[in-house]
Formats: C-alpha cells, structure tokens, sequence
C-alpha cells in the first residue's frame, strides 16, 4: 500500500498507523438506507473509494481522460488558483481551510454529547480527551496541514484518533459500532456537501465556461 503512489499525500500517516484501516473499510462498504441496493449505493461506494484512493475525478484526471476538451498544461486549482487541481490539494486549499474548522467544531460537539449520553464512564473526562485529541486541534492558520488528522477524514479515511475515543468509552462492541457508524456518516455527508460537492459545482461552472460538457464526455473518441 505505501508504494502506491497515487496514496503519497499520506504515505507518512500509513506509516505511523494514524489510519484505522477496519472502520475505513467498515465505512466504504456501509450504505444509506435509500441507497439499499440500487445504482446509487453503487455509485456513492465508488466515490468513496476514489476519494481514498486519491483517484476522484479531480480536473487533473479529467484532463488525461479527455486532453482535446481541456486547456493544455497544469490547470490550477478552480478555488485559490495556486496549486494544481488534483486530489491532493482537496482540503489543503486554504478556502476549504474555514468549512473544515467548522466541521471539526461541530464533529467535537456531536461527539462529546453522543459519548456522554452513552458511556458508562460518569467522570466525564470525554470534553478534556476531545480537547486535547489531535483530529479536533483547529488552531491552523491558513490552510489544512497534511499532517492533521482532518485530511484523512476529508478523504474518507478513519483517523485512529476518532477510533480510540470511541474505544475508551463505549465498552459494548455492538454499540460502540453502531454508534461510531451514525456519528460518521452524518460527518462525512457534512464533509462531502461542504467540500466535494461544492467544488464539483464550481468546476462544472467553469468548465460550461469552456463548453466542456457530459454529452462531450460520453461521445469523446480517443
Ligand atoms: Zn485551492
């Protein structure tokens, strides 16, 4: 896996095991109920995939795919135009940087109430942990660390750090994983419609601009 290189952007985390590879995979099999069997649910797996594979669709991708519908050379990034479009740069752009504070300050709420309302544990030490836990740390300026356990949240991928908090306190196996399950899909969907989705919108923008369109992609020839 470390010798995959489109996985460099976190080659480091997989090294120093930051990534808790048995909820990843518990996350990238999971379904929405209305998504239970259809082509939905396929294709919401498959984008989750890409994005943790760090092979999403970004303009880099698309320009391969398609080199006669897009502009020739390194095309910036659509939101702060200083770094190439590329699946790495998602959530490192540093207009992401304010909507992933927020996510984070609100992912630190939710998760000190679920745990207090379910944890045997009644000292409560919950706020301090969450505090103190690294993912939660929002005192960046500027842009997103790669090094912070965030980016790997941004990329579908479970921080040991959320992990392990839920370890401390929900003793029951069962719980603990359904509970962990409900947390993270409302966190990701935050995560998705905040930055993914937000970008895809103003890439297609730009690219109507351009008159790069579905239909052009369907009927390209190589
Ligand atoms: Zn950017």
């Amino acid at each position: 896996m470390v010798n995959n290189k489109a996985l460099s952007p976190i080659k480091q985390q997989i090294i120093d095991g930051d990534i808790d590879w048995t909820f990843t995979k518990e996350w990238l099999n999971s379904n929405d109920q209305d998504a239970l069997c259809s082509a939905k649910l396929f294709k919401q797996q498959g984008n989750r995939i890409k994005k943790c594979n760090f092979i999403y669709p970004t303009i880099d991708i698309q320009q391969c795919n398609y080199p006669r519908l897009y502009p020739l050379g390194s095309i910036p990034c659509i939101e702060c135009a200083n770094a190439r479009d590329d699946n790495m740069h998602v959530g490192l752009c540093r207009e992401h940087s304010n909507q992933i504070k927020n996510i984070l300050t609100r992912a630190a709420h939710d998760l000190q109430e679920l745990i207090m309302k379910n944890t045997k544990d009644k000292n409560f030490t919950v706020k301090d942990i969450i505090k103190t836990t690294p993912l939660f740390d929002i005192s960046f300026v500027d842009a997103l660390p790669q090094s912070h356990p965030g980016y790997l949240l941004i990329h579908h991928l479970v921080p040991s750090d959320l992990t392990k908090i839920f370890n401390i306190y929900i003793n029951d196996k069962k719980l603990r994983f359904s509970l962990f399950s409900k947390f993270f899909s409302t966190l990701m969907s935050s995560i998705d419609t905040l930055i993914w989705i937000r970008r895809a919108s103003l890439i297609k923008q730009w690219e109507n601009t351009l008159s790069i369109t579905k239909n052009k992609k369907r009927f390209y020839r190589k």
